[in-house]
């Protein structure tokens, strides 16, 4: 005979769980969002920390990165689109699965950021639906989780915008930055034997 483990441990063995098909289906649904990383520069190195032991995307059911878009339901698009590659992002985000997401992560993704030039897309949102948009250069992998825990907590409350047709609209949520920045330029130190800190720039004695 096996012990029970898990949730069958702490219920009683003779109770009943009562609840909606809708609140299950949602349930799994947000447990189990697959990403399909479209990462074209710096900011995916921020895309693959967040899949990475130390910020564990694992822990919010959202590390399953899908390379095939019939297989995913979370477009992350992590850095610029140059006006050539749009027609494949377009694919790519037609081929995915419904309901599908879409988080624009990073200035270049959200605006072009700095590469205001005619060869890169100014705002992939011009052309496909963004639901979430992740501020930075790079986003940190914090504020990428955030962002797909905004889309999850849509799904858990089913609460899916439409408009009169029951067409999806985008949910259109930009997320704020969770941190302070530091005043600018930090004071720079230099280490002594002594441990004692000297202003850089000072000449050194012999
Ligand atoms: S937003 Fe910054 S970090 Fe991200 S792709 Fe653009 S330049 Fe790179």
């Amino acid at each position: 005979m096996t012990s029970p483990m898990g949730l069958e441990a702490a219920l009683p063995t003779d109770s009943v769980v009562t609840t909606q098909l809708n609140r299950v289906i949602n349930w799994a649904r947000r447990s189990s969002v697959w990403p399909l990383p479209f990462a074209t520069a710096c900011c995916g190195i921020e895309l693959m920390a967040t899949a990475c032991s130390r910020f564990d995307l694992a822990r919010f059911g959202a590390e399953v990165m899908r390379f095939s878009p019939r297989q995913a339901d979370l477009l992350i698009v992590a850095g610029r689109v140059s006006v050539k590659t749009l027609p494949v992002l377009q694919r790519i985000y037609m081929q995915m699965a419904e309901p599908k997401w879409v988080i624009s992560m990073g200035a270049c993704a959200s605006t072009g950021g700095v590469f205001d030039t005619y060869a890169v897309v100014q705002g992939v949102d011009q052309y496909i639906p963004v639901d979430v948009y992740v501020p930075g250069c790079p986003p940190r992998p914090e504020m990428l989780i955030e962002g797909i825990m905004a889309i999850q907590r849509i799904i858990d409350e089913d609460n899916i915008p439409r408009d009169p047709t029951g067409k999806r609209l985008p949910l259109n949520i930009a997320l704020t930055p969770n941190y302070e920045v530091r005043p600018q330029p930090v004071p720079l130190g230099i280490g002594t034997p002594a441990n004692r800190t000297v202003p850089a720039g000072t000449p050194l004695r012999g």
